[in-house]
């Protein structure tokens, strides 16, 4: 999970993806909202220009800038709003930064005949924090604000024809107000990265059994339901075991062993089930596994080697700890009332059977 402390992002590329999309989506209504009042306010700025500018043909000129920068406001609103896939995101509103600031930049230069410089710097200023603002990588506003602030220095020292050192001081003092934007987003971005493990940490623990790790009732509730809307042709089942006689390892050897004993049948389980099966602790000594894409044989071949390899395992160690199944397939109109109700069914047959075995209907 380590954080690239330079540029603020997940060193591990999947991770930063899931990270990035998450973020997207939240921050979407945001952005648009934010991209078409900024296309809105500055196009009525039409308004001081005409009465600044109209004498000269630089009306022209702030008339067409104002109406490309709304015009492109409004492709990307519409994009946002209506478009899917958004992986060139990053890249689109990089270069949708450049583009803008750089028309913020030529509406000074179309302003440097009734131009005020200090209202051009703060102009400048708010170019840079507003840049910051639009939710994208860190890395992509200092690039863009680094061009931007570029081609505004360039236009101030040519036109204003400052001594030296005040081209010095202004250019330190751009730098200084990228730099602090930077190291105040990247900082942010790491706490927003801590923050999203954390979540995702306290998800994963909700999800699961304390003594066995393995999932819990409620997530395996929560998988089987989604499963139930959403199955169609494929092949679901579930198994559920329950260990044999388990009062008896309590009563003669204690209730510790008896927890190594459920983690060791729980470690065993989870080694003989597939990645996408859900194995979960139902409570007590009893636990439910379900398998998408497997029909009731392959569950059934499943159940078996898990309760040969039970067997097998404590026998080693000298003592008899078996297990008995009940092995089910879930077909589209089932009802999770009646799953449960037939697979514990199953399970008690295999117990009145002599324990030790797998029932399967
Ligand atoms: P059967 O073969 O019919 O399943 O008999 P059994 O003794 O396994 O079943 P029973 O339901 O009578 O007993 C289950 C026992 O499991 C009772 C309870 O004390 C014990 N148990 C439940 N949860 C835990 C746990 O977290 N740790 C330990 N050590 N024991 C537990
Ligand atoms: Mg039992
Ligand atoms: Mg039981």
């Amino acid at each position: 999970m380590k954080i690239n402390r330079l540029l603020g992002i997940f060193q591990n590329k999947v991770l930063e993806k899931a990270y990035f999309d998450q973020f997207f989506e939240s921050s979407m209504g945001f952005l648009k909202r934010s991209l078409l009042m900024l296309g809105i306010l500055y196009a009525l700025f039409l308004i001081p220009d005409w009465f600044f500018l109209r004498p000269h043909a630089d009306f022209v000129w702030a008339f067409f800038n104002r109406s490309l920068f709304l015009g492109l406001m409004m492709i990307l609103y519409i994009w946002l709003r209506f478009g899917t896939g958004f992986t060139l995101y990053p890249v689109i509103m990089l270069l949708t930064e450049i583009a803008v600031s750089l028309l913020f930049v030529q509406m000074f230069v179309v302003y440097q005949k009734s131009g005020d410089l200090m209202i051009q710097f703060l102009g400048m200023i708010c170019v840079i924090l507003g840049i910051f603002l639009i939710p994208n990588r860190a890395v992509y506003h200092l690039i863009s604000t680094g061009i931007s602030g570029s081609a505004f220095i360039y236009h101030a020292v040519y036109t204003y024809q400052p001594e030296q050192f005040q081209s010095v001081a202004w250019i330190l003092y751009v730098c200084i107000i990228i730099g602090i934007s930077y190291v105040n987003a990247v900082r942010g971005n790491i706490y927003q990265r801590k923050q999203y493990i954390n979540s995702m940490n306290l998800k994963e623990m909700l999800d699961m059994d304390p003594l066995t790790e393995i999932y819990n009732r409620q997530k395996f509730d929560d998988e089987l339901m989604k499963y139930l809307a959403s199955i169609e042709d494929e092949r679901v089942a579930t198994i559920m075991f329950d260990i044999d006689d388990f009062k008896k390892v309590n009563d003669e050897f204690g209730h510790l062993e008896g927890d190594r004993v459920l983690k060791k049948v729980s470690k065993i389980a989870r080694r003989m089930v597939r990645d996408r099966d859900v194995l979960a602790r139902w409570g007590g000594e009893e636990f439910i596994i379900l398998m998408p894409y497997a029909g009731k044989l392959e569950a059934y071949s499943v159940a078996e080697r898990i309760r040969i390899e039970i067997e097998k395992e404590f026998s080693v160690e000298g003592r008899v700890v078996t297990c008995s199944f009940g092995v089910t397939e879930i077909s589209r109109n089932d009802n999770f009332e009646a799953i449960m109700k037939r697979v514990d069914g199953y399970l008690y047959e295999a117990k009145a059977k002599g324990k030790n075995h797998t029932t399967v209907y």
